[in-house]
């Protein structure tokens, strides 16, 4: 039971400590907040149980508050609530896996053709920089490059200036990262920092068929990798671990 809990990272605890001192809003936002990039950073594993008491306990808050923060979370899909046996980290089937990235890539291609030729200067020097940030963490640090892989897509998706828009691209995105923990392999989340500079390129010229175009192929390869590469010789050994198990074979 404490073992989800103790792998909320550490930057996680301070968050929800510092929030102590906040109104209760603010409180529950934290506690939401905390447990969103826990999942997002694939601290919490899909299909982990989510115990309210020692997640309050280890955050500092009230159960009321833990229960909020899944009821928001279980809007985004990030969370399964289930009758009798409490939350747990949602786990997504493979045919929803591919329902979101569909719609996520039709998202998206809008962010693109809306921001072609809007960007501002100040604008594009803050992507550069964040491409920069991907650049030092690729390859290196799984959950941060993961992150700032997410944190791309989610600026050029508030540039658009269009809330809604944002909130439908944020929730598909975490969606994602979910899915990608699932059924992603290993730096499949990351995204190809070299295709984000195109894409950057691209909405500079105000060239949106270019842009939507990079934009398409990019969360395509994305799929690619992750959930349509061949994963048999991976994939073979955890289908027949537990039937290897219940015949005593181990592996050589
Ligand atoms: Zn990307």
């Amino acid at each position: 039971m404490a073992s989800s809990v103790s792998q909320l990272s550490e930057s996680t605890r301070r968050t929800a400590t510092m929030s102590e001192s906040r109104a209760p809003g603010l409180r529950a936002q934290s506690v939401y907040r905390a447990l969103r990039r826990a999942i997002i950073e694939q601290a919490l594993k899909p299909g982990m149980k989510l115990p309210e008491d020692s997640i309050g306990e280890q955050l500092g808050v009230s159960r009321t508050l833990v229960r909020e923060a899944f009821g928001r979370l279980a809007i985004e899909g990030l969370v399964e609530l289930k009758p009798n046996k409490g939350a747990s980290v949602a786990y997504p089937t493979l045919e929803e896996a591919r329902d979101v990235f569909d719609v996520r890539r039709g998202l998206e291609r809008l962010v693109a053709e809306t921001l072609a030729g809007r960007l501002t200067n100040a604008q594009a020097a803050e992507l550069e920089a964040h491409v920069l940030l991907e650049e030092k963490a690729h390859g290196q640090d799984g959950p941060e490059s993961i992150r700032l892989s997410g944190e791309f897509h989610i600026k050029l998706a508030e540039m658009t200036g269009n809330a809604l828009l944002l909130r439908y691209v944020q929730e598909s995105s975490s969606r994602c990262s979910l899915i990608l923990a699932i059924y992603g392999r290993p730096h499949s989340s990351e995204c190809a920092v070299s295709e984000h500079r195109q894409l950057i390129e691209a909405l500079r010229q105000g060239d949106a068929a270019r842009a939507t175009d990079l934009m398409d192929h990019h969360l395509r390869s994305v799929v690619t990798r992750a959930l349509l590469s061949p994963r048999v010789e991976r994939d073979i050994r955890d289908v027949l671990a537990p039937y290897a198990l219940s015949e005593g074979l181990t592996p050589s």
